[in-house]
């Protein structure tokens, strides 16, 4: 985890904002609208603090992910005071079915104690909503404009701007000044290749579908499948609620694994037997599928350049062992925000983050890598479904576990334990 100055920038400056009078100044000016941005951008607007969000696309936009929403991720959208009504395919579910590689299927059931556990919300919704959200919030979000140049200086960052549908044209990219920037710029994080150029591809190749016309198990059921060819990585079938299913792959990035590989995974997915008889005969795609990396390396990121804070996806905050990370952008959002809220030097707000990043994400990110190396040998995925399918008691923590309902490392960071850890409720969102 690095925190480096940016080039022949700054490292401790008052953190007044860049100029009163100066139209073209906010606070935080944050680059990208998906989770990370947007809970960052709730966050800083319900302090009080002038804050503009900037994205590339239009929303609602298409983003390619498993839909799957995490404990962490529903607990965090909850104390945002989000309305899970607003996204139309949103749909809470209460176990999960995993086959080994030579295992047959166990169930896994999430806790009855009150309170949501998991919920599968269409990307392309989700995200739409939570944009309204931050406009509701009156936060500014620009869409359709792309960020393509950042410089800092003594007293702000200024960042260049141009509107994605612009491409050919001569007009003079748009200004704006910030005394400090939130990064939530996904995978490919534009502004840190602007800062630090890199050739970083990330952990995981992910592939997604959706799929309509199903009518077996997999349109009520959450499934995921370690077949022995994916190992390390597993294939999904999440339900959602307008009778789809999204149908997806994550593996781990090898040399091994060439393009033509990968296309093959992702065509023969579908017409898999169990996978099949789990969607039903009638079941077809909806749209051709797509594939993107995920990012895994929050142990050795780069959380901060000068006044930029990286966030999410941004800052490769997804878990290396499943591959999700809409949680990560909403805490590490979240975290970058009140660092800012806290206030100081913009070094000492860089600290600040890094330091929350540590002690919340560091420990569970370490653990899963561990984990992840287990899961990686067919005999390995095999021991360790029957291990955790062994009782009623592992079933059900086992669950709760794995949909980060409390910390994956939880057992070696005492700090972090608190009363009711294993027996409180799930995610209750205001109104419900
Ligand atoms: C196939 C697949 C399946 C996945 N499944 C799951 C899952 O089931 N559950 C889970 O929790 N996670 C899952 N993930 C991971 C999850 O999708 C990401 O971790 C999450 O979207 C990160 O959110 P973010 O806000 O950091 O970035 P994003 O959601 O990627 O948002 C980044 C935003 O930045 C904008 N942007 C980019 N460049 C610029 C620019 N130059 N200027 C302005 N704006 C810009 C983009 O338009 C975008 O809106 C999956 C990922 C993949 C690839």
């Amino acid at each position: 985890m690095a925190d480096r100055p940016a080039n022949g920038a700054v490292t401790a400056v008052d953190s007044s904002r860049p100029s009163d009078d100066d139209p073209t100044a906010v606070d935080v000016l944050i680059v990208g609208a998906g989770p990370a941005g947007c809970a960052a951008a709730l966050t800083l607007a319900a302090a009080g603090v002038t804050v503009q969000v900037v994205d590339k696309a239009t929303f609602p936009r298409d983003k390619i992910c498993g839909d799957g929403l995490t404990t962490l991720a529903l607990r965090l959208l909850a104390d945002l005071d989000f309305d899970p009504a607003t996204v139309p395919s949103w749909r809470v579910v209460d176990d999960c079915t995993v086959r080994g590689p030579s295992t047959a299927a166990i169930r896994f059931p999430l806790p009855d104690s009150g309170g949501d556990f998991a919920a599968i919300a269409r990307r392309s919704e989700f995200d739409h909503a939570l944009v309204q959200q931050v406009i509701a919030a009156g936060v500014p979000v620009r869409q359709a404009c792309a960020v393509t140049g950042i410089e800092h200086d003594g007293t702000a960052a200024t960042v260049a701007m141009v509107d994605s549908g612009a491409s050919g044209s001569v007009r003079a990219p748009d200004l704006i000044r910030a005394r400090q920037v939130i990064a939530a710029d996904g995978m490919w994080s534009p502004v840190r290749k602007l800062l630090e150029p890199d050739g970083y591809r990330g952990e995981w190749h992910a592939w997604r579908q959706y799929i309509d016309g199903v009518t077996g198990p997999a349109a009520d059921e959450l499934l995921v499948w370690f077949d022995a060819d994916l190992l390390p990585g597993y294939a999904w079938a999440f339900p959602l609620a307008d009778g789809r299913v999204n149908l997806g792959f994550g593996v781990m990035r090898s040399a091994d694994r060439k393009g033509a590989d990968l296309r093959a995974l992702a065509d023969g997915l579908i017409d898999r037997p169990h996978v099949r008889a789990a969607l039903g005969a009638d079941a077809r795609p909806e749209s051709p599928g797509r594939s993107w990396p995920i990012p895994a390396r929050i142990d050795e990121a780069t959380l901060s350049i000068g006044r930029v804070l990286f966030v999410g996806d941004a800052a490769a905050a997804t878990d290396p062992m499943t591959g999700e990370g809409i949680g990560q952008a909403l805490l590490t959002g979240r975290r970058a925000a009140e660092a800012i809220i806290a206030g100081g030097t913009a070094a000492e707000v860089a600290d600040r983050y890094r330091a929350e990043v540590r002690s919340e994400l560091v420990a569970d990110h370490k653990m899963a890598v561990v984990l992840g190396h287990m899961l990686a040998r067919g005999w390995g995925a095999d021991l360790a479904v029957r291990i955790v399918g062994s009782t009623a008691w592992t079933r059900r923590n086992f669950a709760r576990w794995l949909f980060e309902d409390y910390p994956r490392a939880l057992v070696f960071t005492p700090r972090r334990w608190r009363r009711r850890m294993f027996t409180g409720p799930g995610a209750r969102f205001p109104g419900v």
